[in-house]
């Protein structure tokens, strides 16, 4: 026993989800630690919401099961599977106080009254709400109504908390406050959560792991930095902030390539055929006199356009095969008081920071 690896808090095999004609869910198979900050990241009708009624127990899967620390919960109605929930909108009784809306899932669970006193205090007192509880829902700004609502998802002690675009409602800098208030409750209480969102930005913010998902199907799960600096597909690189994806030339049995009439050696070979992404801020403009290339990659282009951005300027490059190009130049890069469309630069980044792909429909 002592050798066996901890059970997965969360475990999805195989688990589709057809409504008629409408598949929402296709094969996803995923495991979730005990103590993970899981982001489900797609866009609107990837799945996400499926996914998590299917653990939530307001769903049945048609194919595959759910299991929760090694149990399949497929059989247990939701009130049995110690998960809190927490959706877009709130979802407060109206008629009811902070406090009277957190204690209600213990009056459900039959907690005695001053157990219950003292939970609700402890919940309200997590979400900084502590002088709140006397007030109605109408009476809270839309930020403190989402504190109630993850107060009550988490008075009882659920093992696992599910939230669903919690913070969609909210404005920009009450989001952000948010965010960083939810990554020190999760911390705090060591709880499971899984978190389901649009917005790749809070996704990178909050998450430990991240899960992306298109047309019900789980693309790639990883760590956010793997996701941003090795995406597994062009979807999922252009679904996770800026980037170039090239067409290039495969040579050396996929030891290096070729773009533009310029050669770069790989770190590690590739299968062509291949495209290479690049991340516009690994991206260096130069004049076309400076010719201290050291290890990085060069290679001859035109300015089409220039953006200014505050921190820097956007510049959009064309190389001589006709491929566009994006560079992020921050302030004091070389060129960047004289950066003009019409004008031919060189274009340079390290050959570490390229990362390949199979060219699609190659496969
Ligand atoms: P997301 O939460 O990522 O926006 P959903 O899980 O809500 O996506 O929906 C995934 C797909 O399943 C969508 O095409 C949606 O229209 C469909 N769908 C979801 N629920 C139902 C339902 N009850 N009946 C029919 N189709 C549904
Ligand atoms: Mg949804």
């Amino acid at each position: 026993m002592r050798d066996q690896p901890p059970l997965p808090a969360v475990s999805f095999q195989s688990v589709t989800r057809r409504y008629g004609p409408v598949i929402a869910v296709s094969g996803v198979t995923l495991d979730i630690a005990k103590g993970e900050f899981f982001a489900l990241l797609g866009s609107s009708g990837s799945g996400k919401t499926t996914l998590l009624m299917l653990l939530a127990g307001f769903d049945q899967p048609t194919e595959g099961r759910v299991m929760m620390s090694g149990t399949s919960v497929s059989e247990l109605p939701p009130h049995r599977r110690s998960i809190g929930v927490v959706f877009q909108n709130y979802a407060l009784f109206p008629h009811m106080t902070a406090a009277q809306n957190v204690a209600y899932p213990l009056k459900m669970r039959g907690v005695g009254r001053s157990e219950r006193e003292e939970r609700v205090k402890a919940a309200l007192s997590l979400v900084n709400l502590t002088e709140r509880g006397a007030s109605y829902p109408s009476q809270m700004s839309g930020g403190q109504q989402q504190r109630v609502a993850l107060a009550r998802s988490l008075v009882f002690g659920p093992e696992l908390l599910l939230m669903d675009e919690p913070l969609g409602a909210l404005d920009r800098r009450l989001r952000d406050q948010m965010q960083q208030e939810l990554k020190r409750i999760q911390r705090e209480l060591g709880i499971t959560v899984i978190y389901v969102t649009h917005d790749q930005s809070e996704a990178m913010a909050m998450a430990n792991r991240i899960g992306i998902m298109a047309g019900g199907k789980l693309l790639q799960v990883a760590d956010p930095e793997t996701i941003y600096t090795a995406p597994s597909s062009h979807f999922v690189a252009r679904f996770i902030g800026e980037c170039s994806i090239l067409r290039v030339a495969s040579l050396d049995n996929g030891r290096a390539f070729e773009i533009a009439g310029a050669r770069q050696s790989l770190p590690s070979p590739a299968i062509a055929p291949f495209d290479i992404v690049v991340r516009p801020e690994k991206v260096s403009v130069h004049s076309v006199n400076d010719a201290r290339s050291g290890e990085a990659f060069s290679v001859p282009a035109t300015i089409r356009e220039v953006t200014y951005l505050g921190p820097g300027w956007r510049v959009e490059l064309q190389l001589s095969d006709g491929q566009l190009l994006l560079a992020n130049i921050m302030r004091g890069d070389l060129l960047a008081g004289e950066l003009e469309p019409g004008k031919s630069v060189i274009a340079r980044w390290a050959s570490a920071s390229v990362t390949t792909l199979p060219t699609e429909g190659s496969s």
